[in-house]
């Protein structure tokens, strides 16, 4: 009943096209065949697609820096995922992440629940940034992920230190410039014995993977933090070069 009235008054819309969905849907079926799903074989740290018979690592990850030990990613980082995710994080769809969460549950949920994560860590948003969107769209997912595989979900152990500038409009090495020093976290609430006891194994999350620069700034802090093994995990990701 209360969903039907909720429904009723905002009813969702597809994350691709845009069309009022009927009530439990989360994509329309042409959508549902038009986002690209990511498929083996993917890069070990990053999750991105691969050619057949490359190694184990895609081009970025073998010329970078990694501090986590795997990583999974969701859908193809194309021109539909691109508007999606831009309604999400900038005209207020936040229902679109009903549909990334569902799909990162059936795409990967099996391989989060073998890894068994302490934690879910969204990466964070600046809190200024918080304060214009009104929510930071990794930890909505990651709240959503965490409550269907029942992990618990994290905000308050990475703090974004710096307002950073967006990262879509820098290069790759501008990209890792602008993110030196963007992150720490919260020592007084989660000193190095309890991460070390408590969160030893933790989840990263987040929205879009490019180049990786963002996730590799958390996971050194988390690693300097006492965390012992980091997954990733991204809702879309780009082809990498
Ligand atoms: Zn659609
Ligand atoms: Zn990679």
């Amino acid at each position: 009943m209360k969903e039907g009235l909720t429904h009723f008054l905002f009813p969702r819309k597809c994350p691709g096209c845009g069309i009022v969905l009927p009530a439990g849907e989360l994509v329309c079926s042409e959508c549902a065949n038009e986002f690209t799903l990511i498929k083996e074989p993917t890069c070990l740290l990053c999750g991105r697609a691969i050619e057949f018979g490359s190694g184990e690592l895609c081009y970025t990850c073998t010329n970078s820096d990694r501090s986590n030990d795997f990583g999974i990613s969701i859908f193809f980082y194309d021109d539909l995922m691109r508007k999606a995710m831009s309604d999400l994080k900038f005209h207020g769809q936040t229902d679109n992440t009903d549909y990334f969460a569902a799909m990162a549950v059936s795409r990967a949920g099996s391989r989060i629940r073998k890894f068994n994560p302490c934690a879910l860590i969204p990466v964070p948003v600046h809190k200024t940034r918080l304060m214009e969107r009104g929510y930071n769209q990794a930890e909505i997912i990651s709240a959503k992920i965490g409550e269907m595989l029942g992990i618990p979900v994290i905000s308050d152990l990475l703090i974004r230190a710096r307002k950073t500038d967006y990262q879509k409009n820098l290069g790759r090495q501008m990209r890792r410039r602008n993110l030196f020093g963007a992150f720490s976290y919260n020592k007084e609430k989660y000193p190095g014995s309890k991460i070390e006891t408590e969160l030893a194994r933790v989840m990263l999350v987040d929205d879009i993977y490019t180049t990786g620069s963002t996730m590799e700034s958390c996971a050194r802090m988390l690693k300097e933090a006492g965390v012992s093994e980091i997954g990733l995990l991204s809702i879309a990701i780009g082809a990498g070069n």
